[in-house]
């Protein structure tokens, strides 16, 4: 290059500008050692200017991972660590990346390799702005968790459970896979509410629904579906396979008992079951189907499980 260069008085402001910069700014020569820096980025990684200036880059890395100090490197071992940032440095002409440093600042860094194979290296603050961001990523799964978790329970809500169960039951019409749908609800619920109070009626629901949960595999859809009501979509379950869940579900629920101040709770569900035919049955037909043989369950004495084709009376109340 053969630009004309500017007058040292420009030059010495321009340096003094690189010398007083938040910013932190590097050169390192072609062997990776370090040709310049201002002070900034000494103090970055944790060096006065002058111990700086002359140590390689591996040297300055080693140094923060030995003490614990400036840049957080987070590895059991450093020479694999330092063999991983070899393969990235100089290997694009421009190159530009965020990491955080131990006292929590977050810095993006920007690498640019110039012709004579040194490496310029610009390091500018951007813990403000990681965050914000990191604030609204919280503000953001608060507030998807709001819109499609039950605040009681913690598992879908009503209008979560309709929108995964019709995802769900799409894709197994697709892939012509058995769905079964179970509607399961509290017996006698009310006279929990009205014997021991609303909040230990609250912990009941609690207590049931991780009971439930514990029995799902992670790709059935459970929700809450009204204030005791549950339904659970079971991909992947014929009505055989169905009926044994929900039996097993129905004998561990009549077998749990939930501690309410010092009372010993005990309770126990209806279920109603329906399974996808040969006719694509819409969501809302199945769980109205569900929901009538849920009816005939509560007929029967309750604590029990009624599905089609045929009705099925497993064990009966205790
Ligand atoms: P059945 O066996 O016929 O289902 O009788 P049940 O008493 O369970 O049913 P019912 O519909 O008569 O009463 C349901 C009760 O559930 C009434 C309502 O106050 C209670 N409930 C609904 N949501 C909640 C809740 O979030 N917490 C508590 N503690 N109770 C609730
Ligand atoms: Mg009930
Ligand atoms: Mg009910």
């Amino acid at each position: 290059m053969n630009a004309e260069l500017p007058a040292p008085q420009v030059l010495h402001q321009l340096f003094s500008a690189i010398e007083q910069t938040q910013d932190g700014l590097a050169l390192f020569c072609g062997d990776d050692k370090l040709q310049y820096c201002n002070q900034t980025f000494a103090a970055l990684f944790a060096h006065a200017v002058n111990d700086a200036v002359g140590k390689s880059f591996d040297d300055i890395m080693r140094y923060c991972f030995d003490n614990k100090i400036g840049l957080n490197i987070e590895t059991d071992n450093i020479d694999d660590w330092l063999e991983k940032a070899h393969k990235k440095r100089r290997r694009y002409k421009f190159r530009r990346f965020e990491t955080d440093f131990i006292d929590h600042r977050w810095f993006m860094i920007t690498e640019q390799r110039l012709d004579n194979g040194s490496l310029l290296i610009y390091a500018s603050d951007i813990t403000g702005h990681i965050n914000t961001e990191n604030k609204l990523k919280r503000v953001s799964k608060n507030l998807y968790q709001l819109a499609t978790l039950d605040s009681l329970t913690h598992i879908y809500n009503r209008r979560h459970f309709y929108h995964m169960a019709n995802i769900e039951l799409e894709r197994c019409y697709r892939n012509q896979n058995p769905v079964a749908l179970l509607m399961v609800d509290l017996d006698f619920f009310k006279k929990i509410n009205d014997r021991y109070g609303h909040a230990a009626g609250d912990q009941v629901l609690i207590k049931f629904t991780q009971e439930m949960s514990e029995n799902l595999r992670s790709y059935d859809v459970f929700g809450r579906i009204g204030g005791e009501e549950f339904a659970a979509l079971l991909p992947k379950t014929d009505l055989h396979t169905a009926v044994h869940i929900a039996e097993r579900i129905r004998q561990q629920i009549a077998e749990m008992k939930v501690v309410f101040n010092q009372h010993v709770i005990k309770l126990t569900v209806s279920i109603g079951i329906s399974l996808i035919n040969e006719q694509q049955l819409e969501l809302e037909q199945l769980i109205a189907e569900a929901d009538a043989y849920l009816y005939k369950a509560k007929v029967h004495g309750r604590n029990t499980i009624e599905a089609c084709p045929e009705t099925i009376h497993l064990q009966q109340k205790p």
